[in-house]
Parts: structure tokens; sequence; C-alpha cells
């Protein structure tokens, strides 16, 4: 069979793309190399090694923690609609605070909507509304824009450089960055154009789901079915085949071979260019600046299983910095250890009942911690690399105390993902958690666009546009807005 369109990786853009396209009529398939889908959106089952045989496993996340912009008329509504998505348990986090965080010993809260949040954050820093104004007309400005591409393209604005004129307080700088853990803060080149959208939706009305993340996996995926598209796993492309100056198939390492019209890859960029290593299609400019750009650093997770009714539920998320420094959250010793200097404390919301069966805690984690066992497989590290986890997880548990007091001992089950395993499980280098690094200083060298110099492949996903579901989606619907219009002039040339 030749299908309309033929999909690599079934990574939160990849399902999105598939669900649009087959909605619309197209035979669509997604080719997952994992043996689960999702990418980074997928949830991973543990079954607790205590729990009573027959007992359910626990499913834990990766990297799906809080989203923004749900309600009507915001960032990522029309979008989840289309995509049958607000049907899904989502609770609202708390309007009054959605984020609190503590910096040393003082605490702060982000609150919902504009106007409440500029009131709320002026009750602490009375000297500095002007500047808060000056703050939520550039989230504003960030939300109206249609067309991310273009905009991403033209940014020449740092998000360090634009707080330090806005703003005198440089706590308040910290306050405003410290959910950080939706983006990578780097003040050499984060763009403001990323800080301010990664926030504004946020700032719109922040939800979780009541459950896991596979949740919305699963949604898209029964929808794509049900409009007879297929979603394979264990289907990892080695090839993409090319005749005559466009691409015909694609080859997985199994040696299937699945033939299309159209293909949109949703594996990094550089993954990209390997399927196509001896095509003489994609030029050497394009390959050099893809596998030069560099990456976003990665995220250490711990999740945390509790023991039954000790903790109650609490509807924000949670940050806690030690020190002031937001924008260095974390410091790789010269022994390659990490010193955590903040953390975010994400909780479960359960199905039913007010008592949390799983939290997170998420910090900062880069590549070099994790170079020491590069070329370990999952479940292969060793001794060392398990001892370093626990480690790890011991500070994060530490630190969380702070806000949480006894946390420690109302832990059943601790499993700790890294860097690493999110190279391993999605492919990303260097386990980057937000995909190719942006830089205000060369935005065209580090926005990759989602068509390529092949006529029908285009790609999707973080490392293009945007990071984080919101990013991602209006990709999705970007990149297959472009196959359209080239089916369309397809049509009207033969
Ligand atoms: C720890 C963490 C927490 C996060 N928390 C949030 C959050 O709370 N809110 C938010 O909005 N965002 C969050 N994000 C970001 C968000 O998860 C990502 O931006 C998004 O999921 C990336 O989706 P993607 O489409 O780029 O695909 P990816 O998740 O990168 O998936 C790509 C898929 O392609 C597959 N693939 C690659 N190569 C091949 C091949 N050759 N053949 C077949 N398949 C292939 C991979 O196996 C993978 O499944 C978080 C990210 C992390 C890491």
């Amino acid at each position: 069979m030749k299908y309309d369109v033929v999909i690599i990786g079934s990574g939160l853009g990849g399902l999105e793309c598939a669900h649009i396209l087959s909605r619309q009529g197209r035979s669509v398939l997604v080719l997952e190399r994992g043996g689960q889908p999702g990418g980074c959106m997928q949830s991973y089952p543990r079954r607790s090694v205590t729990a009573p045989h027959g007992t359910k496993p626990v499913w834990y996340d990766t990297g799906l923690h809080y989203i923004g912009g749900l309600a009507e008329g915001q960032a990522l509504h029309d979008c989840f609609k289309q995509l049958n998505l607000l049907k899904l348990p989502w609770q609202r986090l708390d309007a009054d605070g959605f984020n609190h965080i503590r910096i040393e010993d003082r605490d702060f809260r982000i609150a919902e909507g504009f106007d409440n949040f500029i009131d709320t954050l002026a009750r602490d820093f009375p000297n500095e509304r002007k500047g808060l104004e000056t703050y939520v007309e550039a989230l504003k400005a960030s939300l109206n824009v249609t067309d991310l591409e273009s905009a991403i393209s033209q940014i020449d604005d740092g998000a360090w450089p634009f707080l330090n004129r806005t703003f005198h307080d440089p706590l308040l700088i910290d306050v405003l960055s410290a959910t950080a853990q939706n983006m990578e803060l780097r003040k050499q080149s984060l763009p403001l154009f990323v800080f301010t959208h990664a926030n504004a939706s946020y700032i719109q009305s922040s939800w979780r789901l009541k459950g896991d993340g596979n949740m919305l996996v699963h949604s898209l995926i029964n929808d794509i079915r049900h409009y007879g598209g297929e979603v394979i796993c264990h289907a990892d492309v080695e090839e993409l085949i090319e005749r005559d100056g466009q691409l015909v198939a694609a080859r997985c390492t199994n040696g299937e071979i699945y033939e299309g019209n159209y293909f949109i890859s949703n594996a990094h960029p550089i993954i990209t260019c390997n399927l196509l290593r001896n095509s003489k299609l994609i030029r050497p400019f394009y390959r050099k600046r893809v596998t030069t750009a560099e990456n976003t650093n990665g995220i250490l997770t711990v999740s945390l299983r509790l023991k039954p009714s000790t903790l109650r539920y609490f509807n924000y998320n949670q940050f806690v910095y030690k020190q002031r420094d937001v924008w260095e959250p974390v410091q790789v010793r010269d022994n390659g250890t990490l010193s955590i200097k903040g953390l975010m404390i994400n909780c479960r919301a359960p199905e039913t009942g007010e008592w949390t069966e799983v939290i997170d805690l998420l910090t900062t984690m880069p590549w070099q911690c994790c170079e020491p066992w590069s070329e370990t497989e999952v479940g292969h590290r060793g001794e060392d690399y398990l001892k370093m986890k626990e480690q790890l997880a011991d500070k994060c548990i530490a630190m969380a105390e702070e806000l949480l007091p006894g946390l420690r001992n109302m832990v059943a089950e601790c499993y700790v993902s890294t860097p690493l395993t999110y190279r391993d499980y999605t492919l990303t280098p260097e386990g980057s958690a937000f995909g190719i690094r942006k830089d205000y200083h060369y935005p065209l060298l580090c926005m990759i666009p989602t068509y390529t110099s092949i006529s029908n492949l285009l790609q999707t996903g973080q490392n293009l546009i945007m990071h984080g579901v919101e990013g991602v989606t209006k990709t999705a619907f970007r990149t297959c807005d472009l196959l359209v219009k080239k089916e369309e002039l397809s049509s009207q040339n033969h």
C-alpha cells in the first residue's frame, strides 16, 4: 500500500500531524522506533516491588507536567478543540497562584490573568508596577503572533537584557524567571520572544491532567485509528529512499519498506539528515547548520510514588531556589557532579480523592554530568550511574523538604530519569529537553524551517519553531498547512 503521508516519529508533533491529516481523509502511517508511542509525552509503567501480585502498575510522566491557555479564546484552546483533546480530564490550577515560588526564604505567587498577575506581584514589588505592565505588554504581543516561524526568524532581543532594562529589582527578575523548567535560561542566548511566549499562555490559565500523560497520547492515537490511520511501534526508520528528486519510501531496520506520497519527520533534524545520508538534495550548508546547532540542556526528573494518604494534593506547582541567582539554576562542579540550586515540584492530580500518589521533582541537568556513561545503554549503565542517580534523588528530596516537610518518609518508590534516559528513548541529542537552542544573536542560523529542499519532505516537532506543548502543537498545524498547499500546487501542475 502507498500511504498519502508517512510520519517518522510519534512524538506529540508527529501524532498531532497524523490526527489533522487523517481527519481530513488522508491515509496516514506513523512509524515509531520505540516500544511505546508519544516520545517525550509518554508515561512509563512501574509495578511496586512490594505490591501484592496482580496490583496495577503506576504510570510515571516524562515530558508533560502542565500546560497553559486551554480556556476559550486562549492560546491552545482552538488547536486542542480540533485535536479533540479538550475532552480529557483537565484540572485548572489555582487562579490566585498556579505557581508558588520560594527564593531563599521569601515566598511569591504567579497568578492567573494578566491584571491579577500584575496586582499580585506589585504587592511584593510596589515600585515595579510600571515594569510589570511593560512585561505584560510583551507577553500579550507574543501571544498575538500568528506566524511563529517568521516571528522566530526575526527575533533581535534577548530575555536577559530585556528583563534588566525593564526592572530595577533583581529579585523580581528571579521571580519571573523561576519557572525555568519550561525553557532553558541562558543569559547569552535566550530570545525574549521564547521567554515571553513560553510564559504567556500559562498566565492566561494553567492546567494539568487528572492522571498520566499517556491519556493525551492515547486520545490522539484512538482518533487517528478511528479516521483510518495507523501507528506502528518498533518501526525504526533507517533510510528515506529517494527517486527522481522525491522521497518514495521509508525503510526500517527490520527491512520493512513503507511507500508514501509525502513524508513528515518528527525526529530531531540531525536524525532526519542521517536518514538522507546519501541524498544530494540536502544541501551541505543545511547539513552543517543542523549538525553544528547547539541543543538545550536536559532535565533530571525524580518521580516519587508516595505511601497512601500521606500528602494532600496541592493544586499548583512549587519552585524552590536556595540562592538568588535563578539564571544559574545548576552548577556543574569540576569533577562533573551536579550542584542543584533550584527545583520544580509537580503534584499529580488524583483521579479521585484528596491524596496525591505521584510527585515529580525536576531540575536542569547539563549533558556534562552524563558524559561518563554516554557509551552505555538503558539498563546497563553500571553501579556508579545508579549511585549517581541515587545521590541526586537524595539531594532533590532534601531540597523539596523545604516546602514539603517530612517528604522523605512519605516516599514508597523513587525513579530517576536523566538526559541519558531521554537520549535513548527519544533519540534527542544529549537528552536535550527543549530541542535546538535558539540564540537571539543568530536567529536565522538556529531556526530550522518546517519545509526542506526535498519537495515532499516536511518536518515538525520542538526543534523547529518552538518547544513545549503549545509550540509543538502550533508547529504541527503549520506543517500540515504547508503539506495541504503543496498538494494543491501539485494537483494544479498535473
Ligand atoms: C522532563 C521534561 C518535562 C517537560 N515538561 C513539559 C511541560 O510540563 N509542558 C510542556 O508544554 N512541555 C514540556 N516539555 C517539553 C515537551 O515534552 C516537548 O516539547 C514535546 O513533547 C516534544 O515533542 P516532539 O513532537 O518534538 O517529539 P519528541 O518527543 O522529541 O519525539 C520524537 C519521536 O520520534 C521518534 N523517532 C526518532 N527517530 C526515529 C526514527 N528513525 N524512526 C522512528 N521513530 C523515530 C522518537 O523515538 C520519539 O518518539 C518537557 C520536556 C521534558 C524533557
